[in-house]
């Protein structure tokens, strides 16, 4: 040993020492642009992946027999019905139409042999409509959407014996999006369009093929979103094109081959729903959700079938798809299942308890929430939440309003007041001006109330479930420093029938890429919206909040829109109002009185289903109008029939009486009221006090000293005056208003109030939803034409003006004046003809009034909010069109006017300039919204102080005039039970606050001889009382009864009792925080 250097062995290497060959860099933009090619049709489809989707079609007799019975007209009958009828033989390639029309086809499908072992059969229907197809004895199985979308019915096992097997295919003449002509899906619908039955075959398809093409479309996506900068964009891209190497065409093994190289990206669970316990923590919750408008494009009557086609699909497909759970809101939409589809909808509540579908949003419909009155709202949820409550046995937890155009003040207050504490919206991240600044935050009402709110950061609720709404789900979420959980809310919406199966394959996908190679958020499947709220909730006081209403900067047209489904809406909550405190009252008095609850029930879900987010907005198509239209009338025909039972139970007669003598008012403000009645065109009355029935006294005045006066001082130029104000009318404008009480002039000099203009009205593209900013720039007036006296009578007096429009439309206005009343404030009434045939113009009527302030005040449900009336920043700027109820008011300390309105909901107020929106003419999607005769009242009201009662009440009054009815001998000339019943049976006594109004008065709605049975009924019978605070200050009060009252509760709006409220000698105290809305069960003994 020794002086021996040991050899140093080298390790084994195969790397040569030569380069065999040059290679290349991987040209991104082309490789990716190959992907496409591997998949997309036309000139490729017979060479690439398509061309092997398929083992075997039959198409044709004897395999697929078309026989078709083609439904008259319009109408859509039962199976029943349509299967009762002879069948014509038919053929794919025929057309059927027109539009709206339904066609039911018998389907008798024959196998073939050589496709009866195939690993999947389906019959392939595309006719570019909707359809739903039936099993032979009736049953309602699957929608198809058509236009290449949801075209697929799988067979049954059964039908592979060779043998002939019947179905029905029921066609509706529509397609998803109604029957526009063109491209343009808002365009009013095209009457004479027809539908070819393009496809209906029986398919054998190739699953490696199908589940490949999900594969190579997913990471394809993944190497063209992921960042360029990632190693993971780069793999995605290899991994496609390893992909594409591998494909043989007609080698069916290549395909697996293809899939296992698929699978080093997308991990090898993505065949199942296993792929998702993989433990790891999710950041996006994926639910399904079909977003159906209950009208739009389509009339009501289609929305029924829509949702008996998409909510079938979706129970076929939770039993393909275990992770499947699918949220679905609006009640009326279970209730139309429930009566026309019992089948579905069994087949829905099997799933329910499953706990896989969930009933959501708690109320009737998906609601414009601008609009509807405070009660309404209330109604949309006692609705809602008892249809749930008594067919699936529980109450929803999340108010779900994906898909409305802004979000009012006190929502929050009224959710948690319905058992809701969690809320979910979308549509703000449509506002086109500010971009709204959180996806997840703490939503606080007027009254400081709050809710949860989730705005899913994909910003859609029909998602696709490509892997770009994965990314964006957290790309584009704003609340990561609170937390970084989201919603993925997806589905194909209206006739597309909720998610496909492709959607669910896609995010399985998307979950194997998170868990295989990352970057990609983490979705889930399987979780409720709840179990992601429960999440939320947990960080809750951490979450950032946001005060007060969510306006939506955009669809300000949509205040205007569609003027007398509006009014409608106006007039009758106000009879539904009037009458359920009046029947209230006689099923109190009198036991043989029935509550009519049926007919309330009946008027109510006819008003709320009106109130739908496209129906009230004035944003459907003419036929939704022309239904509605029959939904008003029947509300306002059943409201006439119960006004008059109640006033025979009274001893009064609804007919208006002819004298003073025989007159009695009928009153349903709960607080004193005087004002004049008109008898006849030369008699009138003052109608003075409080309760249901006010006395009449003869109006008296003097030639001497008139109470009330119109002069004309010279040509167009008139006065009109009583003791409170003087008007001035010239050229059919107000010039001048003066207060005397105030001792101010109301209109600044020079200007003119009444003052209508016209302005050029062209959204950028949603015409009957939009105004956009610069139509302020065209703002033109119009200018009037002879004004004359119209009447002239003790009690009244006022102008008449035509105003032109154009040659086709005009105005006709009386500016009017009745006498004032003592310790009443008085107002200039306008009442208006508008005669309107224009094409995209927005009529509205100016008045500039000597008040300054940087805030105006609007008319909320349940209080007032308050807007800028200059355009400081873009958020002032977006409010250039805005919703308010009876009111708009400017004030500053110490004076200010409010306009009020009997129909309206646009309002402006620029500096000291106010502005009520009259009509709009869009021509998409009615052609002829709004064209005709409209009747409109509004009024100037000069006020002492700022906002306050006087504004308040003198709404209220405007809306709700006194009605004259007759008994013989008037109130002092009937009997006794007559003099009782005038006295009010309660109300807010005289000390209260005068801020508080008692809004609502109604019975129990499980009082035994009330309830119609869905919920356990409760002995004896209660009263419920609502009440708010109108102003915005501590409110209050002594509410005094004269009913036998045992016991009193403050309740929440379903009416569950809350605490415990002490009544002593009929009177018990309310104290409410401002804009707080309270709810009082008075339980009889
Ligand atoms: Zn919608």
């Amino acid at each position: 040993m020794g002086g021996e250097t040991p050899i140093r062995r080298k390790p084994h290497s195969d790397y040569p020492a030569q380069a065999p060959k040059p290679v290349g860099q991987l040209i991104s933009g082309i490789y990716k642009e190959r992907i496409g090619q591997f998949y997309s049709g036309g000139q490729w489809e017979s060479v690439n992946l398509r061309a092997m989707m398929n083992e075997g079609v039959a198409a044709g007799k004897p395999h697929v027999q078309l026989s078709v019975w083609d439904a008259p007209d319009q109408t859509r009958p039962t199976f029943d019905e349509a299967t009762s009828h002879e069948f014509k033989e038919t053929a794919v390639g025929s057309w059927f139409g027109p539009a709206w029309s339904t066609h039911w086809f018998k389907v008798v499908l024959k196998v073939p042999k050589d496709l009866a072992d195939k690993r999947l059969l389906e019959l392939h229907w595309d006719a570019n409509n909707e359809g739903l197809v039936w099993t032979d004895d009736g049953k309602p199985l699957q929608g198809l959407t058509g236009g290449g979308d949801r075209v697929e019915w799988i067979l049954p096992e059964s039908f592979r014996d060779g043998k002939e097997h019947t179905i029905y295919i029921e066609m509706a003449c529509n397609g998803m999006f109604g029957n526009a002509p063109g491209g343009d899906s808002i365009q009013p619908p095209d009457p004479n369009k027809y539908f070819q039955l393009s496809r209906a075959e029986i398919v054998a398809v190739n699953p490696d093929a199908r589940q490949l093409y999900i594969d190579i479309w997913i990471i394809g996506d993944a190497a063209k979103e992921f960042p360029a900068d990632s190693w993971e964009q780069h793999k995605a891209l290899k991994t496609c094109n390893e992909i594409i190497q591998a494909f043989e065409l007609g080698n069916k093994e290549s395909l697996k081959t293809c899939r296992k190289i698929a699978e080093q990206y997308l991990g090898s669970d993505i065949n199942s729903a296993r792929v998702y316990d993989s433990g790891k923590e999710p950041l996006v919750f994926g639910i399904g959700h079909c977003h159906i408008d209950s009208c739009w494009l389509w009339p009501f009557v289609e929305t029924k079938r829509k949702v008996a086609r998409s909510w079938s699909n979706q129970c076929d497909l939770m039993d393909r798809y275990p992770e499947l759970n699918f949220a679905c809101s609006q009640a009326q939409q279970y209730k139309w299942l429930k009566q026309l589809y019992p089948y579905v909808f069994d087949r829905v509540k099997k799933k329910v308890k499953e706990g896989r579908f969930h009933p959501i949003g708690g109320s009737w419909v998906e609601h414009d929430t601008n609009m509807p009155s405070g009660e309404s709202l209330v109604r949309q949820f006692l609705y809602g939440q008892r249809f749930y409550e008594s067919n699936f046995g529980n109450r929803c937890q999340t108010f779900w309003l994906p898909d409305t155009f802004g979000y009012s003040s006190q929502l929050p207050q009224l959710c948690r007041l319905a058992g809701m504490n969690r809320f979910l919206t979308q549509k703000l991240s449509w506002n086109n001006i500010n971009k709204f600044p959180h996806t997840t935050f703490n939503w606080v009402a007027l009254d400081g109330s709050q809710v949860i709110c989730h705005m899913p950061p994909a910003e859609t609720y029909t998602a696709e479930a490509h892997f770009g709404d994965v990314k964006r789900s957290m790309s584009q979420h704003k609340s990561l420093d609170q937390d970084a959980t989201s919603l993925l809310v997806f589905g194909k919406g209206d006739g597309g029938g909720g998610p496909t199966w492709q959607h669910l394959e896609k995010l399985r996908r998307c979950r194997g890429i998170s868990d295989t190679v990352g970057n990609l958020p983490r979705v889930h499947m399987g979780n409720s919206v709840d179990d992601f709220f429960n999440n939320l909730e947990r960080k809750a006081d951490s979450f950032v909040t946001w005060y007060g209403e969510l306006y939506f900067e955009l669809h300000r047209g949509t205040y205007t829109t569609q003027a007398n489904n509006k009014r409608n809406n106006r007039k009758a909550e106000v009879a539904l109002r009037d009458l359920e405190l009046l029947a209230t009252i006689a099923s109190v008095k009198d036991k043989s009185y029935s509550y009519p609850k049926k007919e309330f029930d009946d008027m109510w879900e006819a008003v709320l289903l009106c109130q739908f987010h496209d129906c009230l907005p004035g944003s459907s198509i003419e036929m939704c109008y022309d239904e509605s239209d029959q939904f008003y009338a029947e509300v306002f025909k059943t409201a006439e029939s119960i006004l008059k039972n109640i006033c025979k139970l009274f001893g009064v007669s609804e007919v208006k009486s002819t004298t003073v003598a025989n007159g009695i008012a009928l009153n349903t403000l709960p607080w004193h009221r005087k004002s004049i009645v008109e008898i006849s065109e030369t008699e009138a009355a003052v109608a003075c006090g409080e309760g249901p029935l006010l006395k009449l006294r003869q109006f008296k005045t003097s030639a001497e000293n008139p109470e009330v006066s119109v002069r004309k001082l010279s040509d167009g130029v008139f006065v009109l005056e009583n003791s409170q104000l003087k008007v001035h009318v010239e050229g059919g404008c107000i010039t001048s208003l003066f207060d005397k009480s105030a001792k101010r002039e109301v209109i600044p000099k020079g200007q003119k109030a009444n003052q209508y203009v016209i302005f050029d009205d062209k959204p950028l593209y949603w015409q009957a939803w939009d105004v956009e900013v610069y139509h302020l720039e065209t703002r033109k007036e119009l200018a009037c034409g002879e004004t004359k006296i119209h009447e002239q009578k003790n009690h009244r007096v006022s102008v008449v003006t035509k105003t032109k429009i154009s040659d086709d439309s005009y105005i006709e206005t009386v500016i009017g004046l009745d006498a004032a009343m003592k310790g009443q404030q008085s107002y200039v009434e306008v009442s208006s003809k508008v005669e309107w045939h224009e094409t995209m113009k927005f009529l509205k009527v100016e008045f500039p009034v000597d008040v300054r302030n940087t805030e105006a005040n609007y008319e909320t449900q349940f209080g007032y909010v308050k807007r800028p009336t200059h355009y400081n920043t873009s958020w002032d700027m977006a409010k250039f069109e805005v919703c308010c109820h009876k009111y708009a008011d400017l004030s500053e300390n110490g004076f200010g006017v409010s306009i009020l309105n009997d129909s309206k909901y646009g309002f402006a107020t620029v500096g000291s300039l106010m502005r009520l929106s009259l009509l709009r003419s869009p021509k998409a999607p009615d052609a002829h919204a709004d064209m005709g005769t409209h009747h409109i009242r509004w009024a100037i009201l000069p006020h002492q102080g700022g906002l306050g009662p006087t504004t308040v009440r003198k709404a209220y009054e405007f809306n709700n005039p006194l009605k004259l009815l007759s008994a013989p001998g008037g109130l002092d000339g009937g009997s006794a039970a007559l003099a009782a019943v005038a006295e009010p049976p309660v109300r807010l006594t005289a000390d209260s606050d005068p801020a508080l109004i008692l809004d609502t008065v109604k019975r129990g709605e499980d009082d035994e001889d009330v309830s119609r049975g869905e919920l356990p009924k409760k002995k004896g019978k209660s009263v419920v009382l609502r009440m708010y605070d109108s102003l915005g200050g501590r409110a209050r009060g002594t509410v005094a009864t004269t009913w036998d009252v045992k016991k009193v509760s403050k309740v929440n709006l379903l009416e569950d009792e809350l605490e415990e409220v002490v009544i002593e000698d009929g009177k018990f105290s309310v104290d409410l925080r401002p804009f707080e809305v309270a709810t009082f069960k008075l339980q009889l003994a």
